[in-house]
């Protein structure tokens, strides 16, 4: 990969990436559209890096299917895709972490430990191996998009990055390889994520600014189905993630919710429209 890298470099093109555990659907293929568009060549990692999960979490039951996500690659105009091995990207004797700290503490890094050491560790690993000009983000994974942002910043790596919307299904379901663990039954459990996103955009819209209401309102909608467990809903400073006590021109509204097997997130940054 790197000697590709180099190759590529040498004769001036630039190299856009997208890291991705596979399972590929629409969101990630609108990274890869908008990286094909900035860029000369597109690279696609698939890697499902066991280290960004906790010891009871679904590392060995991640889905994958190689065979279509490379033909969905092709399709979008992927030059190279990148699926090393998990022991090549994590020889025995390794190390050697990244850790970015602040941005981490809250929302998903509170209720997953580890995890974000994970994302940083291998995305820095891929960064190196592929050195991309720019590499995109979904901003679905809105902490991890700030996280790697702030990495990027900290250590002084000239890359790009770039996060882009949320891509959802017609229901308003958030696309994620995790939707696959979902049963009929639990479709609509998954589905009070974003309608309790819209219905926070309107409490903001009706003036109520008071981000504990939010969160309270928020909570109801999703408890109202059977099938859901709330891991956590904050609504939190959009820039620090740290706490709010009063909305005042932006806001994250950011949740984890267990619907049956799934552990689904998803998020809005509620604006406050001066206009
Ligand atoms: P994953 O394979 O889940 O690690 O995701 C790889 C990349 O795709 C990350 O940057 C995610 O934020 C992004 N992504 C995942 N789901 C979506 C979605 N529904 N819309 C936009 N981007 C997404």
């Amino acid at each position: 990969m790197q000697k590709h890298s180099d190759r590529l470099r040498n004769q001036g093109d630039r190299i856009g990436f997208v890291p991705t555990m596979g399972f590929l659907h629409e969101g990630h293929l609108s990274l890869m559209r908008q990286a094909r568009v900035d860029n000369h060549a597109l690279v696609v990692s698939i890697f499902v890096n066991p280290t960004q999960f906790g010891p009871d979490e679904d590392y060995d039951s991640y889905p994958t299917d190689l065979e279509k996500d490379a033909s969905l690659c092709r399709e979008t105009g992927c030059d190279i895709l990148f699926t090393p091995g998990t022991d090549e990207m994590y020889p025995e004797n390794n190390v050697t972490k990244v850790s970015v700290a602040g941005l981490t503490e809250t929302l998903c890094g509170a209720s997953r430990p580890g995890h974000f050491d994970g994302v940083t560790t291998v995305v820095s690993k891929l960064f190196n191996i592929v050195s991309p000009h720019m590499a995109y983000f979904g901003l679905k994974d809105y902490q991890q998009y700030r996280v790697i942002s702030k990495m990027v910043q900290d250590l002084n790596m000239n890359i790009q990055i770039v996060g882009l919307p949320t891509i959802r299904e017609e229901d308003g379901l958030a696309m994620s390889s995790r939707n696959a663990y979902l049963y009929d039954d639990e479709r609509s459990g998954a589905l009070t994520l974003s309608r309790s996103l819209d219905s926070a955009r309107e409490m903001v819209r009706e003036g109520i600014r008071d981000p504990r209401a939010i969160e309270d309102k928020v909570a109801g909608i999703i408890k109202s189905e059977p099938t859901t467990r709330i891991d956590y809903v904050s609504v939190v400073n959009a820039d620090d993630l740290g706490p709010l006590s009063t909305i005042e021109d932006r806001a994250l509204l950011a949740m984890a919710v267990f619907v049956g097997d799934a552990r689904l997130i998803d998020n809005a940054v509620l604006e406050i429209n001066t206009d």
